[in-house]
């Protein structure tokens, strides 16, 4: 079988093969990867039953001989261990029939994040110890890329992983997360904004004084994220059991929607995107207007989707038309006040407990349904677990959030806090440094 090949987003005289897109993160020319072209979904899809017997077929689909259908096994079954539910909600006034939640809540550290970064890291790890070469990770966060890379890569030999967070703007159970203490893992809070990690981190990319450092990315940018994030969207599909369904995407780089348009292009019977925005609506602005209006982020209840400019919209502006994207999704930006009303009338109507991430997206399924009177039937990825957002969750609904297991086992282990300026030099020093010299 042939392997798909990739290419960059800003020049396409070369293809390269997945393992050195996924260890080199960026192009060379600062674009991002993308596929040369989207592979049909294999045969025998539709025939599946189990989540990580899915994720083999489809992996293997992608990656071809790049490496062993015996070793990408073991990793798939490794990584894809916790349980992938659709939970049907009751009818309601407020959302109406056929609204199921996919709750990608359920990894270790409890976001969706966890499928990408943990595939990810052993995908990394695997083709690293082929190789011989070892590697430095670099990572912006929002607040859950940090945690669930950090946590797909500790333990795993030859990586070293530097994350970087915005002091301050992450929950207290979000920086929990990220400041336990991990082996071969450091955790900056950066006295910026979200933006400003990204921004170091694409500078840090693009520094001659670093460029003699084996460095990487695994933001939702590396292309090793996005494959395993188009597993659930066929997982929910066939949960579902009707010919075409709808998806609402609570989004932030898009990178979670773009793993949803990769299953689509491959042969996903898919209607309709619903893209879910808070106030930060660069996307939903684009779609509406085709400008391109950047601007910097601002801070919202659900805080990993504080992003001023989406990173993967540039893979979207190469792999799809303008018209193209607006014949496939639909998008809508939803204030902090719709936001917690939204948890409130949902939680009312139908019990559910959604995080303010989920929520955004509930809030986008309302509108789109009483705006385009399209009822398919719909799933909303639930893309973080309420419990981390107890203080949002306890003063919206008046309630506890549902327990997670996982964050109550983090409480006992140690931590470790360091904070660092928003510039090139100050990240430079860090990434200079051993480890064991901090
Ligand atoms: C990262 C994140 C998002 C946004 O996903 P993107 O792929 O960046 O669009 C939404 N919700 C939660 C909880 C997240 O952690």
């Amino acid at each position: 079988m042939n392997p798909t090949t990739f290419k960059s987003t800003r020049t396409d005289t070369r293809s390269f093969r997945f393992s050195e897109a996924l260890l080199q993160g960026l192009s060379e020319d600062g674009g991002l990867f993308i596929p040369e072209a989207i592979p049909d979904l294999p045969v025998g899809w539709r025939d599946q039953t189990a989540f990580n017997e899915l994720g083999l077929l489809v992996l293997r689909n992608w990656l071809g001989n790049e490496l062993p259908e015996a070793d990408l096994a073991s990793l798939v079954t490794d990584a894809l261990n916790f349980p992938v539910p659709v939970v049907r909600l009751q009818d309601s006034a407020y959302l109406g029939e056929q609204t199921a939640v996919l709750e990608l809540t359920h990894g270790p550290t409890l976001s969706f994040k966890d499928f990408g970064a943990r595939t990810m890291a052993r995908l990394m790890a695997y083709f690293l110890s082929k190789q011989g070469r070892k590697l430095t990770i670099l990572v912006a966060t929002s607040g859950d890329t940090g945690s669930a890379v950090a946590d797909g890569f500790s333990g795993l030999d030859g990586i070293e992983v530097v994350l970087l967070y915005p002091k301050g703007q992450v929950s207290p159970v979000q920086e929990m997360q990220l400041v336990v203490s991990r082996p071969g893992v450091r955790s900056f809070a950066v006295e910026g904004t979200f933006d400003d990690c990204q921004r170091m981190v694409k500078e840090a990319f693009m520094d001659p004084v670093l460029a003699h450092l084996p460095l990487s990315s695994a933001n939702s940018i590396n292309i090793g994220r996005l494959l395993p994030q188009s597993l659930y969207y066929i997982w929910a599909y066939l949960q579902m059991d009707c010919p075409v369904i709808n998806f609402c995407v609570p989004s932030g780089n898009l990178g979670n929607l773009t793993g949803g348009l990769f299953a689509c292009e491959g042969g996903l019977p898919v209607n309709q995107f619903v893209v879910a925005h808070n106030a930060n609506n660069f996307f939903p602005t684009y779609l509406e207007t085709h400008q391109a209006n950047y601007k910097p982020s601002v801070r919202t209840v659900s805080n990993a989707m504080d992003v001023g400019v989406p990173s993967n919209f540039e893979r979207l502006q190469s792999l799809f038309t303008p018209q193209g994207l607006n014949d496939r999704l639909w998008a809508t930006s939803v204030s902090d006040e719709e936001t917690t009303a939204t948890m409130q009338r949902v939680y009312q109507e139908t019990g559910y407990v959604a995080c303010p991430h989920t929520a955004v997206g509930l809030e986008a399924v309302h509108r789109y349904r009483r705006e385009t009177g399209d009822h398919t039937p719909i799933v909303v990825l639930s893309t973080a677990h309420p419990a981390k957002f107890p203080e949002v969750v306890g003063s919206a609904l008046q309630v506890e959030p549902p327990k997670a297991e996982a964050l109550e086992l983090l409480k006992s282990r140690t931590f470790t806090h360091y904070t660092l300026s928003k510039t090139l030099e100050a990240l430079r020093e860090v990434l200079l440094k051993k480890p064991h010299d901090t």
